[in-house]
């Protein structure tokens, strides 16, 4: 593999498709696979893991904003898209870009029929859903009848799937919880089926439910965070290949005697005679002050190297004074010899927010199959 020039995030397209075989076979054959690729894909590329995906027979994408889906449509992505939080004000372009929203409440679901009753639309496809506990977005099931109430009286939409969102499907302390959610979400399917006289999608699992609630499957499964290698679980961890891979080189090298300090607020100081190492990059692109200060480290050739002092807006420090290294050097911050899992945790936080929060500015490097 060619040195890192710059900060780079490879993106493992080999390890995506990977990932996208092995959640697939947790699931009947027939059942339909949405794979969520909000946030740029979860921090990776969301075109190129679209296009990816679409060629290895998804069935579906979900994203959160309308904004998002324009951009896959504009880069040719042609099946359906779901987005799961559309605003009106952006209406206009869902249907342009035949994205097709998510409708959590009466008043959205009204206000979208009669959008797409004045665009002269007809069966435009739409979700609905429910909240069975998550208490964040989505109708209730005594609700059902009076959604049915409004799609009844219209051609412009039709119920192309209901789902749902659990809470803690990782959590097996809260496994009577979401027990209780996927029993609520089958009675709300059981309603729908008599209003409506036919079965639309039903979708409730997310990653770790595929993994831990099989038997949830329904019809749809919607996997986001286990596409890019990331099970919320040890077990589940072993069976997935992390897509992403987060690496920089070596600026300088500074040799420094005991009493130096190093950084912002000199919270480092020097015990012996060292070696401190300069990375281009800091909590501008996501490695945030959290992981400063020997909260975690680096690998330098494979080694371990503490991450020393306050993390800067753009440049981090670490301590490689028992490593043979040299400037120009590569330098992995998470994938390979660092599980991001791990790195998340050392900045009280998880894998999701680690890998969506590395900053645009960063270059993605794709590394096909
Ligand atoms: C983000 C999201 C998902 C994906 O969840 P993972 O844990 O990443 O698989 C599924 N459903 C909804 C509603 C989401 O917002």
């Amino acid at each position: 593999m060619p040195k890192a020039q710059e900060t780079v995030l490879e993106i493992d397209l080999g390890a995506l498709a990977h990932n996208y075989r092995t959640i697939r076979a947790k699931i009947p054959k027939d059942v339909k696979f949405m794979a969520v690729i909000k946030a740029y894909a979860y921090g990776n590329d969301s075109v190129s893991v679209a296009q990816k995906l679409q060629e290895l027979g998804a069935d579906y994408f979900a994203v959160a904003y309308i904004q998002e889906g324009v951009r896959l449509r504009e880069a040719g992505i042609s099946i359906p898209i779901m987005i799961f939080h559309p605003q009106k004000e952006n209406f206009g372009q869902l249907i342009d870009h035949r994205l097709e929203p998510s409708l959590y409440s009466e008043k959205l679901l009204k206000e979208f029929t009669a959008f797409a009753e004045e665009k002269k639309q007809k069966d435009y496809p739409v979700h609905v859903k429910f909240n069975t506990g998550m208490n964040r977005l989505g109708f209730t099931e005594k609700e059902v009848e009076s959604i049915f109430g409004i799609f009844s009286k219209t051609s412009a939409i039709k119920l192309q799937s209901a789902f749902s969102h659990l809470a803690a499907s990782e959590d097996w302390k809260e496994r009577d919880f979401t027990l209780g959610q996927i029993s609520n979400f089958r009675k709300i399917a059981a309603r729908l089926l008599e209003e409506f006289n036919y079965e639309p999608l039903l979708h409730i699992c997310n990653t770790s439910a595929i993994f831990n609630y099989p038997e949830a499957a329904f019809s749809m499964v919607r996997s986001g965070i286990g596409l890019y290698g990331f099970g919320n679980d040890k077990e589940i961890d072993k069976h997935l290949k992390p897509v992403g891979t987060l690496k920089t080189l070596i600026s300088q090298i500074q040799q420094l005697e005991p009493g130096d300090t190093v950084g912002y607020n000199r919270t480092y100081k020097a015990e012996r005679p060292s070696k401190i190492a300069t990375l281009p990059l800091g909590y501008a692109d996501g490695i945030h002050r959290k992981y400063g200060n020997d909260k975690i480290g680096v690998f330098v050739n494979e080694q371990y190297a503490p991450i020393v002092g306050n993390v800067c807006m753009d440049i981090i420090m670490i301590d490689v004074t028992d490593i043979d290294c040299k400037e120009g050097d590569e330098v992995v911050i998470f994938g390979g010899p660092q599980h991001a899992t791990k790195f998340a945790e050392a900045g009280d936080t998880i894998s999701y927010e680690l890998i969506t929060g590395v900053s645009q500015r960063v270059t993605r490097k794709i590394i096909s199959e």
